[in-house]
């Protein structure tokens, strides 16, 4: 199969329109057996759920090409499992699991020309998701949905080294208590919007959400979980109901506890205590790992002792792991890689 010819180290994070796309219509109570299409648009009625309520969820992972050249996915089973879980609360029917699997690995496989080669740091990202198809004025749930994959090529996260970024603590909240906050749906996202955008005109690469009910607790970013580490090395994430359960952040507890021998704890994070952690980073699927070198909560500066040239010595040793697993230079637990082609 010969690739596209790409600048694979120099494309960004944006949509490029790759050959072929998974489709599959529910209508009457079951999907249909879906199919690859080249269309890559979607028609849809005025009325269309999606577009008056916002049903509609997503899901997002890697597919890359290992040093020995196989085209693999990461635990996209996780994905599949946390779709159907975003699909429940939305009162959308579930596309099983295993046929998510099945048409992720598809739509890879039918742009391979696109997957950028072992070596260039880019990577084909996939994008499953689902919505609301059929006409809703009264507010409930649609009857027909459409899931639908498609894939795009982007760049390497970190040209030129991993610098580490500037946060502020927002002043807008992600996610209410008993809400939403852990499914990834585009609803979470458009009320984000507002806040990012403000946080990028302040200067600042990202927000850090507390908790809403009480704004004495971490919770995440707009789109990644974060991950401390102790001054006596112990990795901690912050748990809470309304954070988004990322599969990066999972992966990196594991790898913390099986391959580093590090002690690890999920618990409750006051922002109180983070003045006192040594180092600090995003977790998620695009960067793995992003540093963080410093947090400022309404002009007053928690600088990590990391500082902002480098990622800290544990976040560095916990991003060379993960991504060694995911290269396959180190063996991945049963399961992690599910080869392609
Ligand atoms: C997708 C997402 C993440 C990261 O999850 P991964 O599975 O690691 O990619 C974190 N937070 C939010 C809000 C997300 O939507």
């Amino acid at each position: 199969m010969e690739k596209k010819q790409i600048d694979w180290s120099n494309l960004g994070f944006g949509y490029v329109q790759t050959d072929m796309r998974y489709v599959s219509n529910f209508k009457d109570g079951k999907w249909d057996e879906g199919e690859l299409t080249p269309d890559a648009n979607v028609v849809l009625n005025e009325c269309a759920g999606v577009l008056q309520y916002a049903q509609t969820v997503f899901e997002g992972l890697k597919a890359y090409t290992t040093e020995d050249g196989h085209i693999v996915m990461f635990r996209p089973d996780l994905n599949a499992k946390r779709m159907a879980d975003s699909a429940r609360r939305l009162e959308m029917p579930v596309f099983p699991e295993d046929r998510f699997i099945e048409a992720v690995a598809q739509t890879v496989k039918a742009n391979a020309a696109y997957v950028p080669p072992y070596g260039s740091g880019a990577t084909l990202y996939v994008r499953p998701y689902m919505f609301g198809t059929n006409p809703v004025i009264g507010v409930k749930p649609a009857d027909e949905y459409q899931f639908r994959v498609f894939t795009t090529p982007v760049g390497p996260y970190f040209k030129g080294g991993a610098k580490p970024i500037t946060i502020k603590v927002s002043d807008f909240d992600r996610a209410a208590p008993h809400g939403t906050g852990h499914i990834k749906a585009g609803l979470n996202y458009a009320m984000s919007l507002h806040a990012i955008v403000t946080a990028h005109e302040e200067g600042f690469a990202e927000n850090m959400y507390l908790d809403a009910a009480t704004r004495t607790k971490v919770e995440e970013t707009g789109g990644a979980n974060f991950i401390f580490v102790t001054k006596d090395n112990k990795v901690v994430t912050p748990k809470s109901d309304s954070i988004l359960p990322s599969i990066t952040r999972r992966s990196i507890l594991h790898v913390a506890k099986e391959y580093l021998g590090l002690e690890v704890e999920e618990r409750e994070v006051f922002f109180d205590e983070v003045k006192d952690f040594a180092e600090c980073g995003l977790c998620g699927t695009a960067a793995v790992i992003s540093p963080v070198g410093k947090i400022v909560d309404h002009g007053k500066e928690i600088c990590f002792p990391s500082g902002m040239d480098e990622m800290g010595p544990v976040t560095k040793k916990l991003y060379e792991t993960l991504t060694g697993i995911q290269m396959g230079h180190l063996e991945a637990p049963e399961g992690w890689l599910k080869v392609v082609e």
